[in-house]
């Protein structure tokens, strides 16, 4: 069963082909990617018309990637899977009309995937494959979450951000230290340099008993300290991230530790863009290693967007008998904003 994948919900247009045959984890047989940080580095953020038009320009080039890659022609695929939501409207239509128009020359089905269960399964792809159950730490752009995770489709929601996700806190910081956009990366490391002990910025919800998090009041806090700082920043800007970072992780940490001991699971995977972050990284293995609990991360190229992580998940809803949606009538819509938990199967 080859499967065509195609992720346009934010400013990667991602496209791969995975092999689900059988019952083993689908495997990776090509894939690529073209991100559009540098276009709307510019504006500071993502400009959704321009992204919909540049995932226009780039899906059908990186669809001929992939195959070339995978040494198969288009005619072999027998499934084609687009991100349905949650992301950009104007994206997320590109990819699914892109998708049900291949999908209708090739006179295959179609399947609409949500785009957090392709980063949720998306460790799978790694060398060290979890396996269900799991406590799974949904950290990115957009969401920060924590779920337990029974299986394919079965996603229980324990607790998530009230307000900004963890990557929002790392861009919304960065952006306030002139780092730019996004912020993440160049904030993380900027932070090797600096002292996470420097300021004293605040944890919310850290002690509020329950797995929610708040990262709102971190931006402000880091707002006050830079303009305490005048014209010092500079010479303090590393210290600062440095600390901003350290408040992120901990909370993130704690909570995770928290879920776990809650759950009395013993296996934590983590996914989504902040799950690149070098130090969130080694404090969770820190923690979970002093606990006896493994930890599973994606490959770090495939932590943030990618086709690789949409082509996997519908692979593994066809081989779990869940791709009910898969349609042949090439009618398609897309969902700007759609609950993970909406996918969840009765227990
Ligand atoms: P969502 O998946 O919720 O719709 P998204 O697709 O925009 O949102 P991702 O692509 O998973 O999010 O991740 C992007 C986020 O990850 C950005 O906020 C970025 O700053 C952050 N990020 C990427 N690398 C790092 C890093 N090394 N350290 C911290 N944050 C990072
Ligand atoms: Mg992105
Ligand atoms: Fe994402």
């Amino acid at each position: 069963m080859l499967i065509l994948g195609i992720e346009s919900s934010c400013d990667e247009t991602g496209v791969a082909l995975v092999d689900a045959s059988g019952s083993a984890v689908p495997r990776l047989l090509g894939h690529a990617l073209h991100s559009q940080i540098e276009m709307h580095q510019a504006y500071g953020g993502v400009v959704p018309e321009l992204a919909s038009r540049d995932h226009i320009r780039r899906v059908l080039p990186l669809t001929e990637a992939t195959l070339q890659q995978s040494g198969l022609d288009l005619a072999a695929v027998d499934l084609v899977a687009y991100t349905r939501g949650p992301g950009l409207a104007g994206a997320l239509l590109v990819g699914a009309g892109v998708a049900c128009a291949i999908a209708a020359a090739l006179d295959k089905p179609t399947l609409g995937v949500h785009h957090l269960e392709g980063h949720l399964l998306s460790p799978f792809l790694s060398a060290d494959p979890p396996e269900f159950p799991f406590i799974a730490l949904l950290v990115s752009g957009g969401h920060t979450q924590l779920m337990r995770v029974d299986g394919v489709g079965r996603y229980e929601l324990l607790g998530e951000t009230i307000d900004d996700a963890a990557g929002e806190a790392f861009d919304k910081s960065a952006k306030l230290l002139g780092l730019g956009y996004p912020g993440g990366p160049a904030l993380s490391r900027l932070a090797r340099q600096g002292d996470p002990e420097a300021f004293k910025l605040p944890r919310p919800l850290l002690h509020s008993g329950d797995l929610d998090f708040s990262f709102a009041g971190l931006k402000t806090a880091v707002l006050t300290q830079a303009r305490k700082l005048g014209t010092e920043l500079p010479a303090r800007q590393a210290d600062l991230a440095a600390s901003t970072q350290a408040a992120i992780v901990e909370v993130l940490v704690k909570k995770s530790v928290a879920a776990l001991k809650q759950s009395g699971l013993k296996r934590l995977v983590v996914a989504g863009g902040v799950g690149a972050n070098a130090s969130l990284r080694e404090q969770l293995d820190a923690a979970c290693a002093k606990r006896g609990w493994r930890v599973h991360y994606p490959e770090l190229h495939l932590c943030t967007d990618n086709g690789a992580m949409i082509a996997l998940a519908a692979g593994m809803r066809v081989q779990a008998g869940l791709a009910d949606r898969a349609a042949a009538d090439y009618a398609f819509d897309v969902r700007p904003r759609w609950p993970l938990a909406e996918l969840s199967l009765p227990a």
